[in-house]
């Protein structure tokens, strides 16, 4: 079968574009029709195999030409570049998660399968993990969930902080995950650590005494704030932290809250008990993201898939974002505010676009006519920044569209993307508690 594979696949290559396109097409309605018939009708793995490609093969061409509707989906060669393509700066590394370790923190209307199926975790892995250990239906806000995954995307590890006392690893384990607890013995204690700025933010917290990790919280707390490269000589900042301490050693710590002063100006972020930061009136700190890059929703055309198998080589080839069906010259809107990193063509993305929000988001615009906007340009939720095309490898017009979330591409159709909303109610009230318990500790 492989060698069949690559056979046709140089067989393919040679051949000139348009009949490449009209090949890749029947490609792929032939082996969808081939996958996806067994799931429905065949569950024992012999069927599989055998019964239904020979079926498939004996298609005539009449049948495969009532099916070339769907074949002229536009799909691109999903070969995304790699994030490396975007600048770092000493920031990044700071803010930038342990290797492979991927975090989550609960929020409202979270499962663990929704958080997990996001980030593209099959759903075979969540239900195997699920099924043992039920109690992970009781996630509750504000709690933190961290996986690892194999160089397949298969799920290795998923660690569940329940409490700062109490923490559930998940260890892959056969078919199956097996579940240890971890009880802590240390005693949390709050420290105030304060500094003012000589030289970049980075060497002036660490004179502070803010470890690698605790300087990564607050640049993310602060992050729809502050650009933390305009920051001078002289800006003051006070940090209180909740460490965990045994033996006179810090075990692990929580940001409870941060005060910048830059330019006469004073920023604050506080964390209220889902885990998230707010100002001193209990308002959202993020503008929200638009859902969609276009101005009216378009069909999606291919989805978001790890695991996405390139119909044509038989590889596995990630497809890192989601392709609309979007007629070319189409305006592409930035789907929240940020600066614009990369501005580039030539390539199997063709003409495209990548924008950072914040410190942990990014999101990326491919296959573009015409790029509106440059390297470095601020912008705003909702700026045209390209017409949209069909360059690149691509088979027809269509945009495709990522979102990065520290550095791993997840669903944009289903992530959970920052939103606006401050605190209300009786949620307000406990954080407008917390202000008033925190702020004074602050002050510079
Ligand atoms: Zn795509």
């Amino acid at each position: 079968m492989q060698l069949l594979a690559r056979s046709i696949a140089l067989a393919y290559n040679n051949l000139p574009r348009p009949h490449r396109v009209m090949l890749g097409s029947l490609t792929v309605v032939t082996l969808a029709v081939a996958v996806w018939k067994p799931f429905v009708y065949h569950t024992d793995q012999d069927s599989y195999q055998s019964k239904p490609i020979s079926k498939q093969v004996l298609l005539d061409t009449q049948q495969v030409r009532s099916l070339l509707p769907e074949a002229s989906e536009p799909i691109d060669d999903n070969d995304s570049p790699p994030a490396t393509d975007i600048p770092k700066d000493e920031l990044d590394d700071k803010t930038e998660n342990e290797t492979g370790v991927h975090e989550y923190v609960v929020s409202t209307g979270d499962t663990l399968s929704s958080i997990l199926n996001q980030y593209g975790i099959d759903m075979s892995d969540i239900s195997a993990l699920a099924a043992q250990n039920t109690e992970l239906r009781n996630l509750k806000i504000g709690q933190q969930l961290s996986w690892t995954v194999n160089d397949d995307g298969e799920l290795q590890r998923v660690t569940w902080e329940k409490s700062r006392r109490e923490t559930v690893t998940y260890d892959k384990s056969g078919s199956g995950f097996k579940a240890s607890t971890q009880t802590l013995k240390g005693e949390w204690q709050d420290k105030v650590l304060k500094g003012t700025l000589d030289g970049s933010f980075v060497s002036s917290a660490k004179d502070a005494g803010l470890s690698n990790a605790e300087i990564g919280a607050v640049v993310k707390a602060l992050q729809w704030q502050m650009d933390f490269k305009k920051l001078r000589k002289g800006d003051q900042f006070s940090v209180l932290m909740s460490r965990e301490m045994l033996d006179g050693k810090s075990q692990q710590s929580e940001l409870s809250g941060v005060h910048l002063r830059s330019g006469g100006k004073d920023y604050y972020a506080i964390r209220a008990d889902d885990g998230k930061f707010y100002d001193r009136s209990g308002s959202g700190l993020a503008r929200g993201f638009l859902r969609f890059p276009t101005l009216k929703q378009y069909r999606v055309s291919s989805n978001f898939n790890p695991r996405r198998m390139n119909p044509v080589t038989g590889r596995i080839a990630p497809h890192r974002g989601v392709d609309f069906a979007v007629p070319i010259g189409t305006p592409v809107l930035a789907v929240g505010d940020g600066e614009v990193v990369v501005v580039n063509g030539g390539g199997a993305a063709g003409n495209y676009v990548a924008i950072r929000h914040g410190r942990q988001y990014m999101t990326r615009y491919m296959h573009l006519r015409k790029a509106l906007v440059k390297p470095g340009q601020k912008i705003k939720r909702g700026d045209r920044i390209a017409l949209s095309g069909n360059t690149g490898r691509s088979t027809g017009p269509h945009l495709h569209f990522e979102v990065w979330i520290n550095n791993i591409a997840v669903n944009p159709l289903t992530a959970k993307l920052p939103r606006s909303e401050g605190l209300s109610g009786k949620d307000l009230r406990d954080y407008l508690a917390t202000v008033r318990e925190v702020m004074p500790q602050l002050k510079i």
